[in-house]
């Protein structure tokens, strides 16, 4: 008889986005004569960068020569890639701590972010913000490190708390934690950790050993030149930090697949007599065994974002969501909702001031627009909800102009 992994069962069900669908099916079945605009998706909306489609055609042509063909591509990604990235994501910024040989290519920070814990014993206490991308706590229910959920929280895992007390971005915990993730600009808050706070981070991660899994999925929205957009901008920060990095809100990279970890070889993790080891082997070990790498022509595309005319391609991409996010952003502060995010991030949290499905279905009922209720982030998303920018321009202005007299 095949068992199964019994972790699974304690899992709960993706309740959230069915629910948010069951409820926007009956909304369209009731036809009120206009069509409901989402601006709850995290998915991008605008098509590739134009240098990144020339690369990917050109690299596509390059597999049916022989003399130009690839197979397998090196276990880290190509060097033309790694390099790129360490030039223009990291020495452009003056972090110098990191070299290609600390970066993997990979095809999404979801499964890397997912599938790091893998590296760690199950004894380690594990921190998670609350409200969550529910990706960090999943994996680690999966592998059988949180005990069943209550009230909406797995036994054994540390949720670290998070509030309009500390602007939904919180201090280091009392208590000593292993393993801690932390994203930066947040989803679902929007909110942006300062160097002052990474700092103290930092300072709390070398203090206890303890590793800090650093999602910057969104740090191509930072427009503020004071706010890392790098975990490596920290001093010390590359002996306790690992940097999860995507081309998918970047670059509209979602449904190409495109996404770097970076594992610094002076990150130390220890065995159980004390000896260091470097986490940047075991992360090498893990990748060369489950994975193959990504695609060649995906490999040129991501490089292309790195061109004159890439860069200036992505900033527009992200100037257009961005301005999305402050029309949001506006709306609702200026309908005397508190609201954090929306200034370098493509997310807007709002204090509902209510029930957070309340909320959602008022603004679905009365105004067809779709958001997603914060409670489904936590238990401190409870009474919030999350706006995302990355809708088309006119229908972020329709929906707003249908919630301007709710609230
Ligand atoms: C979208 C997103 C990612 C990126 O995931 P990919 O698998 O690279 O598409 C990572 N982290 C967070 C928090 C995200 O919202």
């Amino acid at each position: 008889m095949a068992l199964l992994n019994e972790n699974y069962l304690k899992l709960q069900s993706s309740y959230l986005f069915s629910e948010i669908a069951i409820r926007v099916k009956q909304a369209e079945s009731k036809n009120v004569g206009r069509k409901i605009i989402k601006l709850g998706i995290g998915d991008v909306t605008k098509p590739l960068p134009n240098s990144c489609l020339k690369a990917l055609h050109k690299a596509t042509d390059e597999l049916a020569n022989e003399a130009t063909f690839r197979g397998y591509g090196p276990e880290q990604g190509y060097d033309f890639l790694r390099e790129a990235i360490i030039k223009h994501d990291y020495n452009s910024r003056n972090v110098h701590t990191i070299s290609a040989d600390d970066i993997f290519v990979s095809d999404g920070s979801k499964c890397d972010s997912g599938n790091f814990q893998e590296l760690f014993s199950l004894s380690n206490s594990i921190g998670v913000t609350d409200p969550v991308y529910p990706v960090y706590v999943d994996s680690n229910v999966m592998a059988g490190r949180t005990g069943s959920i209550i009230d909406g929280r797995y036994g054994n895992l540390q949720y670290i708390n998070c509030s309009s007390e500390n602007g939904f971005t919180p201090l280091p915990p009392n208590k000593s934690l292993d393993i801690v993730y932390l994203c930066s600009p947040n989803n679902p808050t929007g909110t942006v950790m300062d160097k002052e706070l990474l700092t103290k981070w930092v300072e709390y991660a070398l203090k206890h050993k303890a590793i800090l899994l650093f999602d910057a999925a969104y740090y191509a929205f930072i427009r503020d030149e004071q706010l890392p957009q790098s975990i490596y901008e920290i001093p010390r920060a590359e002996e306790v930090a690992v940097e999860f990095r995507s081309y998918s809100k970047t670059a509209g990279f979602t449904g190409t697949r495109c996404a770097f970890t970076v594992v610094p070889k002076q990150c130390l993790v220890y065995d159980k007599s004390g000896t260091p080891h470097k986490l940047r082997d075991l992360w090498f070990r893990r990748q060369s065994t489950k994975f193959n790498g990504v695609s060649y022509p995906i490999q040129r595309a991501a490089e292309a974002i790195y061109s004159v005319e890439g860069q200036k391609e992505i900033k527009d991409l992200s100037d257009y969501y961005l301005e999305n996010s402050r029309l949001i952003l506006e709306a609702f502060s200026s309908a005397g909702l508190e609201c954090y995010g929306g200034k370098h991030s493509p997310y807007v949290w709002v204090n509902a001031k209510r029930d957070s499905w309340e909320f959602f279905d008022k603004l679905l009922n009365e105004a067809q627009v779709v958001c997603t209720p914060g409670v489904g982030f936590g238990a401190c998303g409870s009474g919030y909800v999350r706006f995302s920018a990355f809708g088309k321009r006119e229908n972020v202005i329709e929906a707003l102009s249908r919630i301007k007299d709710l609230f």
